[in-house]
């Protein structure tokens, strides 16, 4: 099903990236690159790949554990499928936050947050390697709580096709809006590298998990979004940008060497780098 709710959205996902290329163009060019374009429709084709084949491998896992399940919800109620877009959404915002706080999972994210440019083609610039950082443990628990495993993948589906739409900068404020979902203004801030928005805003859907968790910073009329990562990639290459971290982070873990070393490495946060600090130094 969730193939179907991607394809579907998918001539409203081109529409709007054309439009905003043309909105674009009169008012500041430098929105849109040719080349960042390209990069980003590479990258998703390769992440779908990854993910279709990921899910074949894991719904198994899915409905064992949904075997074990702690409550009997009907699947078909109205309630039990409110209740999986909210409890989906507050995972998403643990999954998220995890990927920019452990390395092993920022190893995957980091692609998504290498554009140094952002528009809603930059929803679709993600990693393969997803399954590998474990993904979809996150989703784990709601299978053991009782939801249904083909409603949690529909539900996870939803979840990253509303994302597309926070990807612009052509949307201001969305008044009320901002105090309850991810909106294009708050998720500008999760993309921008100032050190006043690094780390901020992982919603999915909802925002209030940043609010309540203590992650959330409003947008700053005062301070720009710098968009990108601290040391800043500078390619196109699909490959690069899919590899970078996962090398410079094995490379780390054998430089610093011992089993606690290594792993630490592996599981530090991006910044604790051995990579990140060297580079830090040498400036
Ligand atoms: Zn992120
Ligand atoms: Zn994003």
């Amino acid at each position: 099903m969730e193939k179907w709710i991607l394809l579907g959205l998918a001539p409203v996902f081109l529409a709007l990236i054309i439009w905003e290329a043309l909105y674009w163009r009169r008012r500041q060019p430098e929105n849109y690159s040719l080349k960042d374009v390209a990069s980003n429709a590479v990258l998703a084709l390769m992440h779908q790949a990854s993910d279709a084949i990921a899910w074949t491998v894991v719904t198994g896992l899915f409905y064992l554990v949904y075997q074990y399940r702690v409550f009997d919800l009907p699947p078909a109620s109205v309630w039990t499928i409110a209740a999986l877009f909210v409890a989906q959404d507050f995972f998403y915002y643990w999954f998220h936050r995890a990927s920019h706080r452990i390395r092993w999972m920022w190893a995957s994210h980091v692609t998504h947050h290498s554009s140094e440019r952002l528009n809603f083609s930059t929803a679709f610039r993600q990693s393969l390697t997803y399954p590998i950082s474990g993904m979809w443990l996150f989703w784990l628990p709601l299978a053991w709580l009782g939801f249904d495993p083909t409603h949690i993948i529909a539900v996870v589906a939803i979840n990253l096709a509303f994302q597309f739409f926070v990807h612009t900068q052509a949307v201001g404020k969305l008044g009320w809006l901002e105090y309850v979902f991810n909106t294009p203004s708050h998720h500008r801030v999760h993309h921008a590298r100032n050190p006043k928005y690094i780390d901020r805003n992982y919603a999915g859907v909802l925002i209030i998990w940043d609010k309540l968790f203590g992650t959330y910073v409003d947008e700053d009329p005062a301070v720009p979004c710098e968009y990108g990562i601290i040391g800043q990639i500078h390619s196109h290459n699909p490959i690069t940008l899919t590899f970078h971290e996962w090398i410079a982070m094995f490379r780390d873990a054998a430089r610093v060497g011992g089993l606690r070393g290594a792993l630490g490495q592996l599981f530090c946060p991006p910044e604790r780098a051995d990579s990140h600090r060297r580079r830090q130094a040498a400036s």
